[in-house]
């Protein structure tokens, strides 16, 4: 048994945390939300007061809050003068790699093992405890980490020193964002052209336009049973999180001087459809604004 501190207990962090309790794992943890907290309190989680609290003897810290603010908030006042000095500090949620590195040496300069760990696999992965982590920590540090992301993933690699994780994530969404938009656009077309999008389905699934975003995640209703684009767009990968991804994406191009113009076109768009009220609905909804069908969403 491991005594885990995990603080942020969202779409993301309640799952996991709920993952950690069944796995027979102890789980201090805080949210700034009763109701999250409650949820978890129920799922056999410690409920805490603070996130000093919470911390307090822990073995392993993890974080996983909305956005970097809000990750240098929680290690400033709570974890870094409160944890124990021999915790393993691992964050996992999706930051900015400026931010990722700038948590990194303030903790290994307090003596901490500090890792970043963003994830792949959504809520659906977090509730099953089938995550994929992206680990950037130093290599001696790694076999620690892997054992604590363990009881929560199905895969867990390591990209580089502190920050790569981050650097992965982003590179991964950037990719994910953009297949996405160009899956919605030849299905758009497709339908236009009076093809059935059942057959154009069929055929792009097994020619050279197969990818993630069309087999596993087909943002065409009643294509991928498991897809969101079968709830309404609910329940999915939030498309205000996406654009919090690309842009990521595009502050760490503009950083090192890297050309990423799809991933702007890309920004854009789903920028529009957030601007437009659907910032909730999943990214593949997105298909719905190209097709001129918004009402479909409603
Ligand atoms: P969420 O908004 O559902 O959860 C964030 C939680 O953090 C909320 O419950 C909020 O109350 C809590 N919080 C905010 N500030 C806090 C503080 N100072 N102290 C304690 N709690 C605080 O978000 P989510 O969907 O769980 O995502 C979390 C992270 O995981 C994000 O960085 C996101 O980009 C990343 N992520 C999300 C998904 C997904 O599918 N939702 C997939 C991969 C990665």
């Amino acid at each position: 048994m491991t005594s885990y501190a995990l603080i942020g207990l969202g779409n993301m962090g309640g799952g996991m945390a709920a993952v950690l309790a069944a796995a027979g794992h102890r789980v201090q943890a805080f949210d700034l939300s009763a109701a999250a907290l409650a949820r978890a309190a129920e799922a056999g989680v410690s409920p805490c007061a603070s996130a000093v609290d919470a911390v307090t003897g822990a073995e392993v810290v993890l974080t996983m809050l909305p956005a970097g603010a809000h990750v240098r908030e929680v290690y400033e006042q709570a974890i870094l003068p409160h944890a124990p000095p021999e915790a393993l500090l691992i964050d996992c949620s999706t930051i900015d790699v400026d931010s990722a590195r700038a948590i990194a040496s303030q903790a290994q300069a307090a003596g901490f093992a500090v890792v970043d760990a963003p994830v792949s696999g959504g809520v659906a992965g977090a509730a099953a405890g089938t995550l994929t982590f992206m680990v950037g920590c130093a290599e001696a540090d790694f076999p620690r980490a892997k054992a604590a992301l363990s009881p929560m993933a199905k895969t867990v690699v390591r990209a580089g020193e502190a920050g790569a994780g981050q650097a992965a994530k982003i590179c991964n969404n950037l990719l994910l964002g953009v297949s996405m938009i160009g899956v919605c656009e030849a299905l758009t077309l497709a339908e236009g052209l009076g093809l059935d999008p059942e057959r154009f389905f069929e055929i792009a699934s097994t020619s050279s336009g197969q990818c993630w975003s069309l087999t596993a995640y087909s943002p065409w209703p009643g294509q991928v049973a498991a897809a969101p684009s079968n709830r309404n767009y609910e329940g999915g990968f939030a498309t205000a999180m996406m654009l919090k991804d690309l842009r990521l994406a595009q502050g760490a191009a503009a950083s090192v001087g890297a050309s990423t113009p799809l991933a702007a076109q890309a920004q854009a768009l789903y920028a529009l459809f957030d601007r437009l009220g659907y910032g909730e609905k999943d990214f593949s909804g997105l298909l719905q604004m190209l097709r001129g069908r918004l009402e479909d969403l409603a």
